[in-house]
């Protein structure tokens, strides 16, 4: 067996799409489609937003932050690229409706809908505890805005993607649908049923050229995550990955540009754990380098 040191890794060239030459990239990896984005206005879903229209689709970017959200997508804009910003409410079915219509209107169909937001306040979850102290506004919100909000999405979106022969969903889930915890139970739930709903829409509408699949983050450092976690606790983190470092937005936006192109065809149904391989690890919670 050759001993791993022997050789350099050589670093192989990017795949090139046909026709891609060095000074001519090509098209896009998701040129001409059109995208969908809830919870675009910032953190991971601003970092998709950017990374489907870089890769050459339109962009709706929905969020409740509305002003937010059309900031998004003025930048975009400003760049060379298209976008529109929708505000909405996703658990809110009425809201749900006017921004699949109001994208499909603005860009004539309906390709990718990347299913980003929740809710992330931590004054929100710090009212999200275990079972016993759990009140039932909080548990119905959080599964209203983290759950209920993607089959809604889904129901309204999916009639506009078969129409013009398919399209590919990616929900956002979390790693604390894996494993319990005492605390964030309500959270950790609705995620849960997002693995759940994927397995299900995936398996009633492939044959309509669906696809449908779940990411599964664990600590991404977004600005919002990077200023309630002190230095000390992202270094602590970091060691708990088998990476040298702690993933950013746009190492979960590059894999929804993959699950949103056609690179992805024949993936639906499934879950992509994208945590520095920190759960691949035995005993990893406060695990040390
Ligand atoms: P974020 O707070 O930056 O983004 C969430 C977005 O959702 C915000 O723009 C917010 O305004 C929007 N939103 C909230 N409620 C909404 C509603 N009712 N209607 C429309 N928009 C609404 O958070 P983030 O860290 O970028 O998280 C993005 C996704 O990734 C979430 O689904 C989150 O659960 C998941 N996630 C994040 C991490 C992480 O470490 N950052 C880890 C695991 C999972």
């Amino acid at each position: 067996m050759r001993p791993c040191h022997a050789q350099p890794i050589s670093l192989l060239p990017p795949p090139q799409r046909p026709g891609a030459t060095v000074a001519d990239p090509g098209p896009g990896r998701v040129q001409g489609r059109v995208a969908l984005v809830t919870g675009g206005a910032g953190g991971i879903g601003q970092a998709s937003v950017q990374a489907l229209a870089g890769e050459g689709a339109s962009v709706a970017v929905v969020d409740v932050q509305g002003d937010r959200a059309q900031e998004v997508a003025d930048a975009v804009v400003r760049t060379g690229g298209s976008a529109i910003g929708i505000a909405a409410d996703v658990s809110d079915e009425s809201q749900v409706a006017g921004a699949v219509a109001r994208a499909v209107a603005e860009f004539g169909r309906l390709d990718i809908l990347h299913n980003n937001a929740a809710l992330t306040d931590t004054e929100f979850l710090s009212l999200d505890g275990s079972v016993t102290d759990m009140s039932l506004d909080v548990w119905d919100r959080t599964l209203s805005v983290n759950l209920t909000s993607q089959m809604l999405t889904c129901k309204h979106a999916i009639p506009d993607m078969v129409r013009t022969g398919g399209g590919s969903i990616i929900n956002m889930s979390s790693g604390a649908s894996l494993s319990g915890d005492r605390t964030r139970t309500a959270y950790g739930v609705s995620k849960a049923g997002v693995n759940a709903l994927t397995l299900y829409v995936a398996t009633g509408h492939g044959k309509q050229g669906i696809r449908v699949n779940t990411i599964v983050p664990g600590l991404i450092l977004t600005d919002a995550v990077r200023a309630h976690l002190s230095e000390e606790m992202v270094n602590s983190l970091g060691r708990a990955t088998l990476t040298p470092s702690v993933g950013e937005p746009g190492d979960v936006a590059d894999l929804v540009v993959f699950l949103a192109s056609d690179e992805s065809r024949y993936i639906t149904g499934q879950m992509f754990v994208i945590d520095g391989g920190m759960t691949a690890r035995a005993g990893h919670v406060g695990g040390e380098e």
